[in-house]
C-alpha cells in the first residue's frame, strides 16, 4: 500500500433504538442555538421532527429551522443557510436526513464563516476553508456515507455544476437504523448501490496488487449484497438494514482508502448528469457502471476478473472472460434489485444532455485508465 497518516474525527454511534440518548448526549456537549437542518417533508411527516424537537427543548436548546434542503442540494440553499448561521448565532448545526442534507450542512458550516464565496475560493482560488461552526448528523438515509467525511456534492444551477466541494466534519454520526424504516425501498435500495459503488471505484484504485484495504473493501461488498438481498425480502429485517448502514459508513471512513488513490470517475459523471437533470444518483450511478466497466476491460482486466470471483463468485477460462462475468453479475444484480440500466428508463431521453454531461464532467486521473470526454460520452449515450 502507498504511506498514509490516518486521524479520523467522527464519533460513532450505531445500533437500532441508540438515537435518543446518542442525541441527548452530544447535545449536552454544544451551545444553545441550534440550527434544525432537514429535507422536503418527510421528517415532519414521520413524526421525528416533533420527536427531536422535544429532545432539544428538554435539552435547553434555542432551534432555528433550516428545512427545504432537497435531494442534489443546491448552492443557494448553502447560502441561505449561512444567513442563518450568521443571523441567529447559531452554535451548532444538526444535519437530519440523508446525503443531500448532511452534504448541504457540511458547506453551511464553512460558508458561514467565510467572506468570500466558497465555490469561488476552491474551484478559482484552490484554496479551502479551515474555520467551520461544529455540526453532527443524524442519518435517516443511509447509503451516500456522507457523514463520514468532509467532501460534499453541491449543485450550482447557474453555471450548471454538481461538483465536489471540501467542508466540515460532522463531529458525530448516529447511525439508528430504526430512523430509515419510513425511507420507500427505492430510495434504500438505490442508497445501497450508491454504497456498492464506492466500495468499486475505491476497489479500482492503484495499487491493484494483493492489499488488505481491498480485502476489507471486498467484504464490505459482499455485505451489501447480501443483506440488500435480505432487506428486499423482508423490510422488517432489523438486522440487514443495521448491517447496511454500517458498510454505508465503512465505504466512506476512508477505511477502504488508506494507502489507496481512488478512482471516482463514475462518480463525477454521474453528478454531471445530474447537474443537467436532477436525477436520482444511486439509480445514474447503477447506469453507468457496468457500461463503464466494460470500456475499461483491457486496462482493468485483472481487477475487474478479481472482483469477479471474490464478490460475484464467478470465474470463466481466461482472465478477460472473467473480467466480462463478474460485469455481467453486476448487471444483473442491478436488474435483480431494480434499478434501471437506460437513461429512458430513468426519463432521459436527450441525447444533447448526455453530451453536455460528458463535456462538463470534473476529470478525475483514472486509475486503470483516464477517459476522455469522448469516451465518456461514449459511456453515456450507450446505454440511451
Ligand atoms: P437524499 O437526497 O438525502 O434523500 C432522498 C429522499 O429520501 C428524499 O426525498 C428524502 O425526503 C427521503 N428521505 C430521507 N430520509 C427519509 C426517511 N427516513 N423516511 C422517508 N423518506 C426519507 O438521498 P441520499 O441518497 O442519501 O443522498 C444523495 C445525495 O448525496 C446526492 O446529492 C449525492 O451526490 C450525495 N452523495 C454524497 C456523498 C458524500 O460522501 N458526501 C457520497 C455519495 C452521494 P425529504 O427530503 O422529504 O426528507
Ligand atoms: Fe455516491
Amino acid at each position: 500500500m502507498n504511506k498514509f497518516t490516518y486521524q479520523y474525527p467522527v464519533r460513532q454511534h450505531f445500533g437500532k433504538g441508540c438515537a435518543e440518548s446518542a442525541i441527548k448526549e452530544e447535545m449536552k456537549q454544544v451551545g444553545k442555538n441550534v440550527l434544525l437542518a432537514y429535507g422536503g417533508g418527510s421528517l415532519k411527516r414521520t413524526g421525528l421532527y416533533e420527536t427531536l424537537m422535544e429532545w432539544l427543548h428538554e435539552c435547553g436548546k434555542n432551534v432555528v429551522d433550516f428545512g427545504g434542503i432537497l435531494p442534489n442540494p443546491t448552492y443557494d440553499k448553502v447560502q441561505e443557510g449561512a444567513q442563518l448561521v450568521r443571523k441567529y448565532g447559531i452554535d451548532f448545526i444538526l444535519a437530519v436526513g440523508g446525503g443531500s442534507v448532511i452534504d448541504c450542512c457540511k458547506i453551511v458550516s464553512a460558508q458561514a464563516r467565510l467572506d468570500e464565496d466558497i465555490w469561488d475560493m476552491q474551484y478559482t482560488r484552490h484554496q479551502f476553508p479551515t474555520e467551520f461552526v461544529p455540526m453532527g448528523a443524524v442519518v435517516t438515509a443511509s447509503g451516500t456515507g456522507a457523514e463520514q467525511n468532509n467532501g460534499a456534492v453541491i449543485t450550482h444551477t447557474a453555471k450548471k455544476l454538481k461538483q465536489p466541494l471540501v467542508g466540515a466534519y460532522h463531529s458525530f454520526a448516529i447511525l439508528d437504523s430504526d430512523l430509515t424504516k419510513t425511507l420507500p425501498m427505492k430510495q434504500v435500495v438505490s442508497g445501497a448501490f450508491d454504497t456498492l459503488s464506492h466500495c468499486m471505484e475505491t476497489y479500482m484504485g492503484r495499487p491493484h496488487g494483493d492489499n488488505l484495504s481491498d480485502e476489507i473493501n471486498e467484504a464490505v461488498m459482499r455485505n451489501v449484497i447480501k443483506n440488500l438481498r435480505a432487506l428486499i425480502a423482508n423490510p422488517d429485517d432489523d438486522f440487514a438494514r443495521g448491517e447496511l448502514m454500517w458498510d454505508s459508513a465503512l465505504a466512506e471512513n476512508s477505511l477502504l482508502k488508506l494507502g489507496k488513490q481512488t478512482d471516482f470517475q463514475c462518480h463525477m459523471l454521474e453528478h454531471a448528469v445530474g447537474a443537467y437533470t436532477d436525477c436520482n444518483h444511486g439509480q445514474g450511478l447503477a447506469v453507468i457502471h457496468p457500461t463503464f466497466y466494460r470500456h475499461l476491460l483491457s486496462e482493468g482486466k485483472e481487477k475487474l476478473a478479481r472482483m469477479a470471483e471474490r464478490v460475484w463468485n464467478v470465474k470463466g477460462d481466461t482472465t478477460d472472460q472473467t473480467a466480462a462475468l463478474g460485469i455481467d453479475a453486476l448487471e444483473s444484480f442491478i436488474r435483480e434489485i431494480g434499478l434501471p440500466t437506460r437513461w429512458s428508463e430513468m426519463g432521459i431521453t436527450d441525447e444533447t444532455v448526455l453530451c453536455a454531461a460528458a463535456d462538463t464532467c470534473l476529470l478525475m486521473p483514472g486509475c486503470c485508465k483516464q477517459f476522455t470526454r469522448d469516451e465518456l460520452f461514449e459511456v453515456l449515450k450507450e446505454k440511451l
